[in-house]
């Protein structure tokens, strides 16, 4: 059996993984924050992150899995430092949407759940809310005052970075001296020892509106700084060390410097072993984001006609290290690779008989689960397990036994490859003049008379996908 690779952020290296308990990991993902739709870059990273676990438990381990979901303290300016400064987001949302920030909450908490299950995104084994940890952060702090490492103004309690030496260890020295050019003037509280500080508790403000969210401490009342709650509801679940931890590598210098600096600064033992970050998504080649009205979402992926199992398949087709850049080209083509091997699947499990396998064919799966297990130990490479997965379903491999595998292959990559079967319906003359209108309108490349049409074809209750062979009609 292959041992897991992983690059670890922590040691810039790609290491063995060496689990704590043998055969089991312990796996923390930064979880989304409910107050509004997450994009399809946040999706990369869950999506990735499901990818790694379902290895491990392919592999043969038993994964626990948490992830937090952030429904309290995240301001609006904590993603661009350490300055704790902005509207909670929470707040905000609930403001502009005129609901109750716990309405927004479970809103968006809802919404999260139901696109997690649309992407196949395994359940985390623990869901914890920030909002109900609020005594576990508490201690937490309390911890880091009897450790020293912990001060309090009259806005906040801060974390004192200057008494942890290995503070910013992970993103490494440059990324910290990238945020001194950038971050001086920034200081919200002048009260603050060090402008890397970052809050753990802030206090409500005492003028102004009073805040929805806000529970007694020891310091007065408020609310608990963003990072603290991933480390208090890590630990709880998978104890004071555990394997891995993982997110995006937006969050490597500041939120996960600022996780290991509380936790470790608490317990005075490592946190987690292994730091896995998972690369930005683009969008047409550049930055996305709300202001530039491309920050999509889920509910525009199907909105446009796309299952959204179209954007997991998207989403294999990149290294988890690497960029990946999003078009809608490349989703439509992701639609039709998807079609196809759904397809060859159910043709091939169609068969009646099973042939008796030659010696030839046997050691032709073998090599074949061989190639898929090395794809993903190899730091998890998704794309090149999905290269033999095709190869898998253009080989000669008698059909029952081709479907079997590429199913067992699936229990990775969570296409839903088992349960998908053509339906039999007819179709419509009038849907067969609209598809065959648009085939050729996409042939001269007029995409906008072509959406004008696939339109048309939804209004009449079907939609459709276009392959390798041709357009492929479904009912809606
Ligand atoms: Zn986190």
């Amino acid at each position: 059996m292959m041992n897991m690779k992983l690059y670890n952020t922590l040691t810039r290296t790609i290491e063995e993984f060496k689990p704590i308990q043998e055969k089991h990991v312990g796996m923390y993902t930064c979880g989304p924050t409910v107050y509004a739709y997450p994009q399809i870059g946040n999706w990369r990273a869950f999506v990735s992150e499901d990818l790694l676990r379902r290895t491990f438990e392919y592999l043969g381990y038993t994964v626990t899995h948490v992830m937090n979901i952030t429904d309290v303290g995240h301001l609006t300016g904590d993603n661009l430092g350490d300055a704790d400064l902005g509207e909670d987001r929470m707040e905000k949302a609930a403001k502009k949407e005129g609901k109750t920030a716990w309405d927004i909450a479970k809103f968006y908490t809802n919404d999260f759940i139901h696109s997690r299950e649309l992407l196949h995104i395994e359940a985390p084994q623990v869901l914890p809310k920030a909002t109900d940890h609020i005594a576990e952060q508490i201690s937490l702090v309390q911890a880091l005052f009897e450790r020293g490492l912990a001060y309090k103004t009259d806005k906040a309690v801060y974390f004192d970075v200057a008494k942890f030496p290995a503070y910013g260890k992970l993103g490494g020295q440059k990324l910290i001296d990238k945020r001194v050019a950038t971050r001086d003037e920034l200081v919200e509280d002048d009260q603050k020892h060090h402008p890397f500080d970052f809050a753990l508790w802030k206090l409500s403000p005492t003028d102004g509106p009073r805040r929805q969210m806000e529970w007694e401490s020891p310091w007065g009342v408020g609310f608990p700084g963003w990072h603290i709650e991933c480390s208090a509801m890590s630990m709880k679940y998978l104890g004071e060390t555990f394997d891995i931890h993982a997110g995006g590598v937006d969050h490597i210098a500041i939120h996960h410097a600022n996780e290991i600096a509380q936790s470790e600064g608490a317990t005075g033992k490592p946190f987690a072993n292994y730091w896995v970050h998972i690369a930005f998504l683009t969008v047409d080649g550049g930055r996305m984001g709300k202001s530039l009205g491309n920050a999509y979402t889920v509910q525009d992926v199907i909105t446009k006609g796309f299952d959204p199992l179209v954007l997991r398949y998207f989403y294999l087709t990149g290294h988890y290290r690497k960029q990946l850049n999003f078009t809608w080209d490349a989703l439509q083509a992701a639609a039709a690779a998807l079609t196809n091997l759904r397809e060859i699947t159910w043709r091939s499990q169609q068969e009646k008989e099973r042939t008796v396998l030659s010696e030839e064919k046997l050691a032709l799966i073998d090599g074949f689960r061989k190639q898929f297990i090395e794809a993903l130990s190899e730091d998890l490479n998704i794309p090149q397990a999905l290269a033999v997965v095709w190869e898998v379903a253009k080989s000669n491999i008698p059909g029952i036994d081709k479907a079997d595998l590429i199913k067992e292959f699936d229990a990775v990559l969570g296409l839903g490859l088992a349960d998908w079967h053509p339906e039999s319906f007819e179709i419509p003359n009038a849907v067969n003049q609209l598809v065959v209108e648009r085939t050729s309108v996409r042939d001269e490349k007029d995409w906008a008379q072509a959406d004008i049409l696939r339109k048309q074809i939804q209004a009449l209750g079907f939609d459709v996908q276009d392959s390798a062979t041709g357009p492929i009609v479904k009912k809606l």
